[in-house]
């Protein structure tokens, strides 16, 4: 009776010999279940355009541009302001005016609560932030929208802030500079702001949106 032949590794004797096949199961680096690193929430942002983790403070240095691939991050009022004027030399302008739901316009949600609701995840009483600060050594009328509030739609109260902020630079004789974002009104915050908003700045253009309200009436 014949014996069947096996190859020595199967007989456990040891290396292989030539011929004989081998499987190496390739090691996993870091992807270990009890190896996953923690990554400390608000510390570092994934990059939407090359996926980077990039450390938020060193994003905020680069004023909120990826410097891998250029990536343009969202940027609120506040931060614009801060990247903008000289250190404290801003004074803001009607910081607590807001709106009054004139129209008590029923939505998805009633107004009030949407308004603030955006109060509360913005920090801010509507959608732009105006007043005077320094650039270099010249003092400006500031104003600044914020797409994240509402999308930076025009109310009553930026239609006036800005108005206010307008009548402000001409009296004093400063430059008007307005960073406008989004693309108008909303239904639920009426007219009223194209009634108190009818002269023509100097502007400057966001994204998203071209605030093609803001710089056209
Ligand atoms: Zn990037």
């Amino acid at each position: 009776m014949s014996i069947p032949k096996f190859p020595r590794k199967a007989e456990g004797l040891g290396a292989p010999l030539p011929g004989d096949t081998t499987f190496v199961r390739k090691p996993k680096l870091g992807t270990g279940k009890g190896r996953k690193r923690e990554i400390p929430e608000g510390l570092w942002t994934k990059c939407p355009g090359c996926s980077t983790m990039l450390y938020d403070k060193e994003l905020d240095e680069q004023l909120k541009v990826c410097r891998h691939c250029g990536h343009h991050f969202p940027i609120t009022a506040r931060e614009r302001i801060n990247a903008l004027v000289e250190t404290c030399s801003f004074e803001e302008m009607d910081a607590g005016m807001t709106s009054v739901d004139a129209l008590q316009f029923t939505g998805v949600s009633p107004y009030p609560e949407k308004l603030a609701a955006y109060q509360k995840s913005t920090g801010l009483k509507d959608a732009v932030v105006t007043g005077i600060g320094r650039l270099g050594p010249v003092r400006v009328a500031l104003g600044v929208m914020d797409f994240g509030f509402l999308g930076g739609s025009m109310g009553a109260v930026v239609g006036e802030k800005l108005t206010r902020l307008i009548e402000a630079a001409t009296e004093r004789g400063l430059l008007l500079v307005i960073i406008s974002t989004s693309g108008g009104h909303a239904c639920t915050r009426g007219c009223s702001a194209s009634c108190r908003w009818r002269r023509l700045p100097p502007r400057s253009l966001t994204t998203p949106g071209n605030g093609c309200l803001t710089s056209a009436c």
